[in-house]
């Protein structure tokens, strides 16, 4: 297994596509090859999750003792980088996620730049796989004229969350700080569901790829385990969300979760097992690309970047 870190610096030399830049012009990149697989994350930007909307769930006096050992704020909105991971494989150029697009947060949508600087067209993508339907994930499937972003591309996400995202009932049942995200995916499924293929857990949606359930963040929030060869590295998505707390307090609520328990039972049982098997990880919102392992730490977890 081979794993490089690099940072690609875009300049005006870079030609057409450097002409069409945002003033965000660095990103930080991973490459990891597993056999015949190379698999290289791409920063779509940041995101940032409000204190309160994090925090408020929580026991709030360990909370305190937690953030002071961290040398952190109660009051610091969280912002967390944000990876989409392209991997080549036999002629298929995967990605996992599609970013955010320019309809979400001025400090996201940086993947189409990302892809750029990687050489990529978003024409040569044949599947856009996704762990599920927040806006940071999904928003990118359309562009600024609400075409599709990636026009030849099968997307695939699990059936369970395609199914909650576009019921049209979602929008009301939601609770009401995240029916943006359920008007938002809507939006976006009807002008793209003919273009989804839906998986269950556990099939093997295409050649060394297989789908896990780790539903929690949303309700068919999904992982899938890559592999070639006897290499393989874990895409968690939003399964395992940021590299402090959820090491450190795997069991505590985590406002972003919709099903906390759930999530937080997912999220220790997925940690687990990727420390025993010493897997390497993707997290979408992890640091540094993203890229690293979990290991043990006291009782807890410690992310370990590669
Ligand atoms: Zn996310």
């Amino acid at each position: 297994m081979r794993v490089t870190r690099r940072k690609l610096i875009t300049s005006a030399s870079a030609g057409f596509a450097a002409a069409a830049l945002s003033p965000r012009l660095a990103w930080a990149t991973s490459e990891v090859s597993l056999g015949a697989m190379r698999i290289t994350t791409l920063r779509d930007g940041s995101i940032t999750q409000p204190a309160d909307f994090m925090y408020d769930p929580m026991d709030q006096d360990a909370l305190a003792q937690w953030l002071a050992v961290r040398g952190m704020a109660r009051d610091a909105a969280l912002n967390p980088d944000c990876n989409v991971t392209l991997l080549r494989h036999e002629g298929r150029t995967i990605l996992f996620d599609a970013g955010s697009g320019s309809g979400f947060t001025a400090t996201a949508g940086d993947l189409p730049d990302a892809l750029a600087a990687a050489g990529v067209d978003p024409g040569e993508i044949t599947h856009v796989v996704f762990t599920h339907g927040h806006a940071d994930h999904l928003w990118g499937v359309l562009d600024d004229f609400e075409e599709p972003f990636f026009p030849n591309a099968e997307h695939l996400m699990g059936r369970t969350e395609f199914d909650f995202w576009y019921d049209p009932t979602t929008v009301d049942t939601i609770s009401a700080d995240r029916q943006g995200m359920a008007v938002g995916a809507k939006r976006r499924l009807d002008v793209m569901a003919d273009r989804f293929t839906l998986f269950e857990d556990g099939e093997e949606i295409l050649p060394g790829i297989a789908a896990r359930a780790t539903h929690g963040h949303t309700p068919g929030h999904m992982s899938f385990e890559v592999r070639d060869g006897g290499e393989s590295v874990m895409v968690v998505g939003d399964a395992i969300l940021n590299h402090h707390l959820s090491f450190d307090h795997p069991d505590w609520p985590l406002g972003a979760d919709a099903d906390r328990t759930m999530a937080a039972a997912t999220r220790a049982a997925l940690m687990d097992q990727l420390a025993s098997d010493q897997m390497l990880m993707i997290g979408f919102h992890l640091p540094d690309g993203g890229l690293g392992r979990v290991e043990r730490a006291g009782g807890a977890f410690r992310f370990v970047p590669a």
